[in-house]
């Protein structure tokens, strides 16, 4: 296997994919560089973070003089590093464009011929909201590519990878088709396609959807790249459920249009008095010195901030996997923008898989708003508080401390050595939302009626009691309760 997990949390990991070229570490961003331009070169974007990059083959294979060199010195040469270089095949132009004047032989062929690490087929990236049979029958097309692609790539027998794009526009079902079919392919990289679209759009909570759809399909063990993903605001979310490669053309093109990207959203540079960001680009200018500047020389300067933001919050990703803390930075992530807090609310309709794949064993827990209660560890700690010895015949629940069990907001009933919930930070009674006190009574109901040969008294704060009384939740008999303030 190319691809290794070192640490999981939430549907997320952090992992080293294997190419011929050298490991790369994810979540990872790839930027693209255009083979055309002289732009920020591969060197100066390593020093940023860089592990790798993307570049265009169908762009090197039209032009005469790239393609000569490409042909001669590899890709690697042509773009002058030694690091992973993954090619696009020219399905983004076919989107954009409608047509390529190349078949999916000759360019599959021609990314081997120039070794490039992770080859993509030509596939068909089938626009969002497309006729369902034009999505179909572009499907049929792209998997019959994807299949001749792996076994041309098969019979040159070495280590480089070949991915296999999943399509099928917004229709779900052909999404899940999609990644069924790849999954059975011998393809070792695996590309969410088609949402570009959606995400300038900011139409979040589709994509959201799609990555759910296909990431319940694919084995835990495929890479997922949800290709064309480039902006810093959605990697938190991306990367927690799943996705574990990013590609940026966006710091370029966003740069172009003066455009400064932050983790919370798109600032116009006119817009900007203060930089709030320390890269070396943003200590060494005011943002009206960089407005001052010659067109080319500030672009190159607003792509390098973008790059440095990109990799920064690549590395908070990483590093909230790493302590088991990237609820809590998708919690405070999504209030960057209404449309990403819709989206990361789907992942309600989707508990089964997220508990498929969220981590049990955490040490903390910090309680950050409503999504809080769609994590899995507060049905977890529901259904553990159900396997209980309990020896006396009597016990104190309360919201308040000196009891046998305390009762608290989201988890219930918790006996004070349990994770994460006997260690819970959340805002006090009073301040929290009503809906996390409704979901601590679930939990104490469901406590209750289990041990109903033990007999309980329940002191409930006013808070707790004003929403028992609310929604008319009656206690089972063995529970006696008293309002205590
Ligand atoms: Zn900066």
């Amino acid at each position: 296997m190319n691809f290794e997990i070192t640490d999981k949390d939430v549907m997320g990991r952090t992992g080293r994919l294997k190419t011929p070229s050298g490991v790369i570490d994810t979540p990872a961003l790839m930027p693209v560089i255009n083979p055309n331009l002289n732009f920020i070169d591969v060197g100066e974007m390593k020093k940023i973070g860089a592990q790798a990059v993307i570049t265009n083959s169908y762009i090197i294979y039209r032009n005469r003089n790239l393609r000569e060199i490409a042909v001669e010195k590899g890709v690697h040469g042509l773009i002058k590093s030694d690091i992973p270089v993954m090619t696009d095949s020219g399905s983004y132009q076919l989107m954009v464009y409608g047509d390529v004047e190349i078949d999916n032989q000759t360019i599959v062929e021609f990314q081997n011929r120039i070794k490039s690490d992770i080859v993509v087929p030509l596939d068909i990236p089938t626009p969002p909201y497309s006729e369902r049979e034009r999505a179909e029958r572009e499907l049929r097309v792209t998997l019959e590519r994807e299949r001749e692609a792996i076994e041309l790539h098969s019979e040159i027998g070495d280590d480089r990878l070949i991915s296999a794009p999943i399509q099928g526009s917004t229709f779900m079902d052909l999404r899940r088709k999609s990644a069924e079919e790849v999954s059975k392919l011998n393809a070792s990289f695996f590309p969410i396609g088609g949402v570009v679209p959606l995400l300038d759009s900011y139409r979040f909570q589709d994509v959201v959807r799609i990555i759910l759809e296909v990431k319940s399909v694919l084995p835990p063990s495929a890479p997922v790249h949800l290709f064309g993903a480039g902006h810093p605001m959605i990697f938190s979310i991306a990367a927690a459920l799943g996705c574990d490669f990013f590609d940026s053309a966006a710091y370029a093109l966003y740069a172009k249009d003066d455009r400064y990207l932050t983790v919370y959203g798109t600032k116009k540079l006119e817009e900007l008095h203060y930089f709030p960001c320390n890269c070396p680009v943003c200590s060494n200018y005011t943002p009206d010195e960089l407005r001052k500047m010659p067109k080319k020389e500030r672009e190159l300067e607003l792509a390098r901030h973008n790059l440095h933001a990109s990799f920064e919050e690549l590395n908070t990703v990483k590093q909230a996997i790493k302590e088991k803390s990237l609820f809590e930075l998708v919690e405070s992530r999504i209030r960057g923008h209404p449309y990403l807090v819709s989206a990361w609310r789907i992942i309600k309709e989707y508990e089964e898989t997220l508990e498929l794949y969220d981590p049990s064993s955490k040490q903390g827990f910090f309680y950050t708003g409503i999504e809080t209660l769609y994590r899995p560890s507060i049905k977890r700690h529901h259904e553990r508080m159900l396997n209980l010895e309990l020896e006396k015949d009597s016990y104190l629940i309360s919201t308040k401390e000196n009891s046998d069990f305390k009762l608290i907001p989201a988890f219930g009933v918790v006996a004070g050595e349990f994770y994460p919930a006997g260690h819970a930070e959340m805002p006090e009674d009073e301040y929290v939302e009503d809906e996390a006190i409704l979901e601590g009574l679930k939990g104490l109901l469901k406590f209750l009626k289990q041990y109903s040969n033990k007999s309980f008294k329940v002191e409930l704060s006013r808070r707790w009691f004003k929403i028992l009384s609310l929604h008319r939740i009656e206690l089972p008999d063995n529970a006696e309760v008293i309002l205590k303030d």
